[in-house]
């Protein structure tokens, strides 16, 4: 059997042994590494964008270059962390203009003006599409970490944003949510945290993972992406639920904590927070609809599909 993304990392996972430097390997949004700064983590992360995998050339060379940087800053804040440095390496094909490589690398220098990021290197290669695979660095105060695993039972689970239709233009242009995430950690005892970048039920399936846990998702509370409002109610859950690149946060908190956290959060913020489930000891998803609870049968997205 061919193995999808994440059967290969598994595996690829299985064949790494950690050394003494890593807090957290390979299974979190970004790395987490011994510091030299007393009181703080190094976080460590990589992603990267392909030519008509996650975008395509007519997006326009601004858009994606934006986005090669927006992702990694998605999950340097799904950490509780504030981006530093990156490296950035180029995958150029031979239909392509300097005009059009200017273009895609002064989107990237605006993302990086504006998230606080420093390009310090990278590599540039001939390529048969293009691609822009960047690596992170980014500190977190000890303290204000926030792993995907620590979600308990009886939490209740919250994201921010609203979601699904990507891929209809967002996934370009959304704004990585470091400033929400930020004040999250650092106000909040914030118990697992990651962002949403496979569909709700893809990351929480990862979340519950790690967490060793399981959660009934509200269907009635999941914020959905105005364009799908139009759409039948289970056809507009299943784009929630199912489609790529949101990059939203989900997070847990325990309910006591949820209460003021919605109601300070919503006055703080433009983008709106939300309670959309709880999670269970029981390690399954499930799908409470107009009260009635059944197992969830969305799968995240997979650019493997
Ligand atoms: P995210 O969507 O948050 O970027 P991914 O789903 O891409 O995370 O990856 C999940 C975890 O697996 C991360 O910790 C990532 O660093 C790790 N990972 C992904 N691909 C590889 C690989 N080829 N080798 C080692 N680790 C990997
Ligand atoms: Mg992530």
């Amino acid at each position: 059997m061919k193995l999808d993304e994440f059967g290969l990392i598994d595996k690829f996972a299985r064949m790494t042994k950690p050394g003494t430097n890593v807090i957290v390997g390979i299974g979190d949004d970004a790395a987490v590494l011994k510091s030299k700064t007393k009181g703080f983590y190094d976080l460590f992360t990589c992603d990267a964008i392909v030519e008509d995998v996650h975008f395509k050339l007519a997006d326009g060379a601004r858009k994606i270059g934006y986005k090669a940087i927006a992702v990694n800053v998605s999950d340097i804040a799904a950490m509780g962390g504030i981006p530093s440095a990156a490296v950035v390496a180029a995958g150029i094909s031979k239909n392509i203009s300097t005009k059009f490589c200017e273009e895609l690398y002064s989107g990237i220098l605006f993302a990086c003006r504006k998230f606080g990021v420093e390009i310090v290197g990278g590599d540039t290669v001939r390529s048969k599409g293009i691609f822009i695979s960047i690596a992170m660095t980014g500190v977190v105060e000890k303290g204000n970490i926030t792993f995907r695993k620590g979600a308990a039972p009886g939490d209740t689970v919250m994201v921010t944003g609203r979601l699904g239709h990507s891929l209809k233009g967002k996934h370009l242009t959304f704004i990585p949510r470091i400033k929400e995430a930020r004040w999250l950690a650092c106000k909040f005892p914030v118990h697992s945290m990651m962002d949403i970048s496979d569909g709700l039920a893809g990351d929480l399936k990862r979340m519950c993972d790690a967490s060793k846990c399981g959660t009934v998702i509200f269907a009635e509370k999941v914020p959905l992406e105005r364009t799908l409002k139009k759409l039948r109610k289970n056809v507009s859950l299943k784009h929630a639920f199912t489609d790529g690149e949101d990059f939203e946060l989900l997070f847990t908190v325990s309910p006591r904590v949820a209460a003021k956290l919605e109601k300070d959060f919503n006055r703080k913020f433009k983008v709106k927070v939300s309670k959309v489930g709880v999670i269970i000891k029981e390690k399954k998803l499930f799908l409470e609809s107009e009260g009635k609870k059944t197992p969830l049968k969305f799968r995240g997205y997979s650019h493997f599909g």
